[in-house]
């Protein structure tokens, strides 16, 4: 047994917690559900779900029988209804496939929908005590910052390291309290924000923590820089009537009515607020400018009064530009 294991096992004995509804069983049902919920959940707001779940679907054959519609109302709440279509889908197939015996082997646990490999794991050394490695987030968290990994844990190379640490330190021996005090350290402890490294059992040997990195690790999810993009548009205003532009059919705006649009702004023409509008694709930097008079225009535009521009098929940004020109004209 790893130093890592041993002190995480010696920990979860004394501090870990133990009195959990879903703890002191190991009827793989139970432990099934607890998990399920557990997985985009805390443990506080599960506590009551579970109980009230369990109680109205006791067991595999009472969750199968169910309508998804029973299963989905015991759920609501609770979020990400997939992880209840998914409960109540592999209790079919555990009725269907398995004689409603809930499956020991690891890989027909992994085959049933909503397990990954973290849950058929925790499932696999609770209920049956087949010793699996976890990797959820709250492990990914403990990982990052005791083994100093760099690297944000979703990228499949980090978590392809994460999963060989997962597997070196699985102990043969007490590996559920070994797994009980990981997920317990994660959520009492080696918290998402100010962890409570002075408490914890493996704070000696924790490279996040000597080299005081803890706010670092884990690496955060990058962010895609957006491609930016620049306009100018230009607000032919005159007589309380704006000269709006039908855009073509094709394109984020295909369709829509918008201001005629310019590289750059004409020399004369006086300059209102930038704005920018963030789409999914690239951010669009927005220079409006105000020009007075009327031109000679094209012939898929048109003179339209302000109020009635506010409410045609326009884009969010022009809507706000017209409003703060009529904000300005009524001042
Ligand atoms: Fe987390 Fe601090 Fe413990 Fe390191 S010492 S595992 S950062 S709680």
């Amino acid at each position: 047994m790893t130093p890592f294991a041993k002190a995480i096992i010696d920990w979860q004995k004394v501090h870990g917690r133990h009195d959990l509804p879903w703890q002191n069983t190991t009827d793989p049902y139970a432990i099934w559900v607890s998990e399920i919920m557990l997985q985009q959940t805390q443990v506080t707001a599960v506590i009551g779900y579970y109980s009230k779940f369990i109680r109205r679907f006791p067991n595999i054959h009472a969750l199968s029988q169910a309508t998804q519609d029973e299963v989905l109302r015991h759920w609501s709440g609770l979020g990400y209804y997939s992880r209840a279509r998914n409960l109540h889908h592999a209790a079919q197939k555990i009725v269907g496939d398995f004689g409603g015996v809930f499956p020991q082997q690891f890989e027909d646990i992994l085959s049933l929908p909503g397990i990954g490999k973290s849950t058929a794991a925790a499932i696999s050394t609770f209920a049956f005590n087949q010793p699996m490695p976890i990797l959820d987030g709250n492990v990914k968290r403990v990982f990052a910052r005791h083994f100093g990994i760099e690297g944000w844990p979703g990228a499949p190379k980090i978590e392809q390291q994460m999963w060989q640490i997962a597997h070196r330190e699985n102990p043969k021996e007490n590996a559920i309290a070994y797994t009980q005090g990981l997920m317990d350290l994660g959520a009492t402890l080696c918290t998402r924000s100010r962890p409570r490294c002075t408490d914890c059992p493996v704070q000696p040997t924790c490279i996040a923590s000597l080299k005081g990195l803890a706010n670092q690790l884990p690496t955060r999810k990058p962010r895609k820089m957006l491609p930016e993009r620049n306009c100018v548009m230009l607000i032919h205003y005159h007589a309380g009537e704006i000269l709006l532009e039908k855009r073509i059919n094709t394109g984020i705006w295909g369709g829509l009515w918008s201001f005629p649009e310019a590289r750059e702004a004409p020399t004369d023409a006086k300059l209102l607020p930038p704005l920018t509008h963030t789409f999914t694709h690239f951010k669009l930097h927005i220079q409006p400018v105000l020009i007075s008079g009327t031109n000679q225009i094209a012939s898929n535009a048109l003179w339209i009064n302000l109020d009635e521009a506010i409410e045609a098929a326009i884009p969010t940004p022009v809507r706000k530009i017209l409003l703060q020109l009529k904000t300005q004209k009524a001042a």
